[in-house]
């Protein structure tokens, strides 16, 4: 079984198209996804019909569930709050509704996913520091769990203390625990503009890391299109 991991799609069809051909040039057999389907970019429907019909399982990320809500968004960033508005008039009630209902965590074969955190899941906490990731581990019981949310790949590793290693390949080990953030399809911002997304190979215990080119012309020519802040598209360019 060959897992591909792949989150934070942020409505980046380019994006999710060139990672989707890569997973399956690189002969994966499932996918799961790590939320944040929509919000910031122009494509939220395309997106969310590509991974709906997946029919693979989803957690919810916070713009999914700002998308498809109608509470509002005046505490949130101003750019981040205009695209979100622009979102929900993009989707249906039906696309709402199955936003909606996304699971906030889930167990697969002998691992979570969640999109940020397992110690506050409906908090959305950010977790940047070994310190954050200690939350975490006081509440994952499987070996590993998956994340997103902070859009950079990270890899943090629990024995008798708690380490970040560099997120390259990871080799899955007895005793040993590891929360480990699969990056950003959508929206990078690692200063590497490339689509990020994991495999994690469960019979070799191995975790990789890919980075893929896609048509950012093509997103961000349609970011200004549709009206949204311009800053959306210039940062897409320099990774952050
Ligand atoms: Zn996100």
């Amino acid at each position: 079984m060959r897992i591909a991991l792949f989150g934070d799609i942020h409505a980046n069809h380019e994006a999710l198209e060139a990672v989707l051909a890569d997973a399956s040039a690189q002969n994966c057999t499932d996918y799961i996804c790590m939320g944040d389907i929509v919000g910031y970019n122009a494509d939220p429907v395309a997106c969310l019909e590509v991974v709906r019909k997946m029919g693979c399982p989803v957690v919810k990320g916070n713009h999914d569930e700002d998308a498809s809500g109608s509470h509002s968004l005046d505490s949130m960033n101003p750019v981040a709050a205009a695209a979100l508005e622009w979102t929900r008039r993009q989707l249906d009630e039906e696309q709402r509704l199955w936003l909606r209902r996304l699971r906030m965590v889930r167990q697969i074969e002998d691992f979570t996913v969640v999109h940020s955190t397992l110690d506050q899941p409906n908090n959305w906490n950010y977790v940047t520091n070994r310190f954050d990731a200690m939350s975490n581990f006081s509440y994952q019981f499987t070996q590993v769990c998956f994340h997103g949310h902070t859009h950079v790949p990270r890899v943090y590793v629990k024995t008798d203390k708690v380490q970040e290693v560099p997120a390259e390949s990871i080799a899955i080990e007895e005793g040993s625990k590891y929360f480990i953030n699969v990056g950003s399809v959508g929206q990078p911002r690692d200063g590497d503009w490339r689509a990020c997304y994991a495999i994690y190979d469960l019979s070799s215990k191995l975790v990789t890391f890919r980075r893929i080119e896609y048509d950012i012309d093509a997103t961000q020519r349609k970011i200004l299109a549709a009206g949204l802040p311009p800053m959306l598209a210039e940062r897409l360019a320099e990774g952050r």
